[in-house]
C-alpha cells in the first residue's frame, strides 16, 4: 500500500513520535508526504518517505491527485485544529478525494494509529 504522511507546523512533532512508535508497521509500505514532513521523516526516523512539495506549495494536492488516481491508499494528517492555514483550500480538496474515493484518512493520532492497525489487519 502507499501511505501519505502530512503534519501542520504545530503537529510536526507529533508526527515524528507517531511514526517512530509504528515505524516497523510503516516500513512495510509505500510512504509518501508533504516536503517538509517527509523531509523530517527521513532525517529523524529509519523510515524513507518519498517527498512532494511542501504543502504550501502544493504538496497536498500532489497527494490528492494520487488519491483520485487510485495511487494512494491511505492519509494520515495530522492537522493543526487552532490555526488556519493559508493553504486551507488545498487541504479542503485533499479531505474532500479521499471522502469522494473512500479512501482512509486519519486526523490526529488516535485515528492514525486505528488506521494502521486496521491496514495491518486487513492485510492479515
Ligand atoms: P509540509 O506541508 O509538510 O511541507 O509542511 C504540510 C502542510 O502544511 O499541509
Amino acid at each position: 500500500m502507499r501511505i501519505a504522511l502530512i503534519a501542520h507546523d504545530s503537529e510536526k512533532s507529533e508526527m515524528i513520535d507517531f511514526a517512530s512508535e509504528y515505524e516497523t508497521r510503516l516500513a512495510e509500505h509505500d510512504l509518501i508526504a508533504t516536503g517538509t514532513t517527509g523531509g523530517l521523516l527521513n532525517e529523524q526516523t529509519n523510515l524513507e518517505a518519498t517527498p512532494m512539495a511542501s504543502g504550501p506549495e502544493g504538496g497536498d494536492l500532489m497527494i490528492g491527485a494520487e488519491v483520485a488516481t487510485d495511487d494512494c491508499h491511505a492519509v494520515v494528517f495530522f492537522r493543526d485544529p487552532m490555526t488556519a492555514q493559508p493553504h486551507e483550500p488545498d487541504v479542503s480538496a485533499l479531505l474532500r478525494i479521499c471522502d469522494v474515493k473512500d479512501v482512509p484518512l486519519a486526523t490526529n493520532r488516535s485515528s492514525g494509529e486505528a488506521l494502521l492497525n486496521g491496514l495491518t489487519a486487513e492485510q492479515a
